[in-house]
């Protein structure tokens, strides 16, 4: 059988050591006889898996005293409106970065609390780049960043700084969380749905700085106020412990592996190989400026017209999968997060020097 390589942006490529463990825990989990699907959230097993999940965040990511980690449910999608829920108050004004149609869901979601202020939009030129002037407002409570632009292939290489100096920054990071060190202290709030880089679908991650929270008047539905799940340990309902399990692989597998310095070095290397490819190659070219390439999410597209289906079946025939672009930008996208193996990506290098018109 080819080797198979899962080039999907999302839910996307697991390292096979995380798809093993968790198989076996499908099955019988800790010696209990008993599936950890079917074991109560509650039992001491459990709750320990879950707590040292939350402690491998804490150290990969070096989380600060004062922030809490979080494990909810409803995707990052959920976030776009339980987030300015929690921090926007009424007639308050938060800036939004819009650059790219996840962007674009979350500021349609902010605007049913408060004030949003579009700080800068790429939207013109369909999300190709990372605007370099932020328009900010002065008493902004926070500034709303998409930190790697899953569908378009950009990310933010240094993140922009709040011009209100009692602001903080908000990032959605579902597609390069955990890919690269970054300093947590100049957030207050980070989400991330967890089937890009960081496991299966059903669990979202937050971290979230305690001071923050309490400070809008609007009443809060239990199950979409943050305070509810800090104070029962993210298990005021019951968890998605299945998934939450496979992000503890993840992370042990990450942390066995130097952590998010050393797969920093690799993701830039995997990244660096890749464009260097799409640029040498007569065939084919890249739609974004040098600087705001993502090194998750690398889209190329033909230089001049071409088959793409012809190009995707060479592929597929070689065990090279989902590296269909998305419709808004057509071509290819090659995703190329934490645990898709350099080898991964030098299969699909020599794909394209092999494959003929
Ligand atoms: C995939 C993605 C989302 C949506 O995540 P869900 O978990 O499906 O809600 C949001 N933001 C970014 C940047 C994404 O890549």
């Amino acid at each position: 059988m080819t080797k198979i390589y899962n080039f999907s942006a999302g839910p996307a490529v697991l390292d096979p050591s995380v798809l093993d463990a968790t198989a076996l825990v499908a099955k019988d989990f800790k010696g209990q006889g008993m599936s950890l699907m079917e074991m109560s959230h509650r039992s001491t097993p459990v709750m320990d898996m879950v707590e040292e999940t939350e402690s491998l965040v804490r150290e990969l990511l070096k989380v600060p005293d004062g922030y809490h980690v979080l494990f909810l449910q409803g995707g990052a999608s959920l976030q776009f409106s339980m987030m300015p829920m929690n921090l926007l108050g009424d007639g308050q004004t938060a800036d939004y970065t819009d650059t790219g149609a996840w962007s674009a869901k979350a500021i349609k979601e902010a605007q049913l609390f408060g004030n949003v202020n579009v700080v800068c939009s790429s939207k013109e030129s369909v999300y190709n780049h990372i605007p370099k002037v932020l328009n900010q407002t002065e008493d902004a409570v926070f500034l709303h960043i998409t930190s790697n632009n899953t569908i378009y292939g950009t990310q933010w290489k240094e993140f922009p700084t709040p011009i209100n100096p009692d602001g903080y920054l908000v990032a959605d990071m579902s597609s390069d969380i955990f890919s690269h060190p970054i300093d947590i202290s100049k957030f207050g709030l980070i989400y991330a749905g967890a089937q890009k880089n960081m496991g299966p679908a059903g669990v979202t991650l937050v971290i979230v700085r305690g001071d923050i929270l309490g400070k809008v008047d609007r009443p809060i539905p239990t199950m979409m106020n943050y305070r509810t799940h800090i104070e029962k340990g993210s298990m005021f309902n019951t968890p998605p412990v299945m998934s939450i399990y496979a992000v503890n692989r993840t992370l042990v597998w990450l942390n066995d592996n130097g952590g998010v310095e050393a797969i920093a070095k690799q993701n830039e290397h995997k990244a660096q190989k890749l464009y260097d490819e799409i640029e040498r190659h007569p065939l084919f070219t890249s739609p974004i400026p040098v600087e705001d390439r993502s090194l998750m999410n690398v889209p190329f597209v033909f230089t001049d017209e071409g088959n793409e289906a012809d190009f995707l079946s060479f592929c597929d025939e070689r065990g090279l999968k989902t590296l269909k672009g998305h419709r808004s930008v057509g071509g290819f996208r090659a995703s190329i997060y934490n645990a898709m193996p350099e080898a991964g990506v030098d299969a699909l290098i020599e794909a394209m020097r092999e494959y003929k018109v």
